[in-house]
C-alpha cells in the first residue's frame, strides 16, 4: 500500500486525488492503481503437478493427463502495474468461463 503522508509547511489544504480502490460496481473489474481492467495474472504458489505417462513401444513417453493441486496461496496482479489485487481474488475465481 502507498500511503504517504507529506507533512507541508504551509496552511494550505493539498487536494489529493485518491483512485478508488476496488473494483467498479458494475461487472468489470479494474485495477486501483492503473485503471487497467483488461489484463491480470494469476500466481500459484506451492503447486504439485502430477502428470501420467505412457511409455511407447520405442521408449518415448507420451503424457496422458495431468493434475494440479495448489498448496499454496494464489494471488491476483494487475497484469499493467502489478499490484497486489489478491483481496479481490475470490470475486475474479468467481468469474472465469
Ligand atoms: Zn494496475
Amino acid at each position: 500500500m502507498k500511503d504517504k503522508k507529506q507533512s507541508t509547511s504551509t496552511r494550505r489544504s493539498t487536494h489529493i486525488t485518491m483512485p478508488r480502490a476496488g473494483w467498479h460496481s458494475g461487472k468489470h473489474l479494474s485495477c486501483p492503481e492503473c485503471g487497467n481492467d483488461r489484463h491480470f495474472i494469476e500466481v500459484a504458489h506451492d503447486v504439485t503437478i502430477t502428470t501420467s505417462y505412457v511409455q511407447n513401444s520405442d521408449g518415448s513417453f507420451t503424457p496422458r493427463s495431468d493434475d494440479s493441486t495448489i498448496n499454496g496461496d494464489v494471488k491476483l496482479y494487475c497484469g499493467l502495474c502489478y499490484a497486489d489485487l489478491s483481496q479481490h481474488y475470490r470475486r475474479f475465481a468467481e468469474m472465469i468461463f
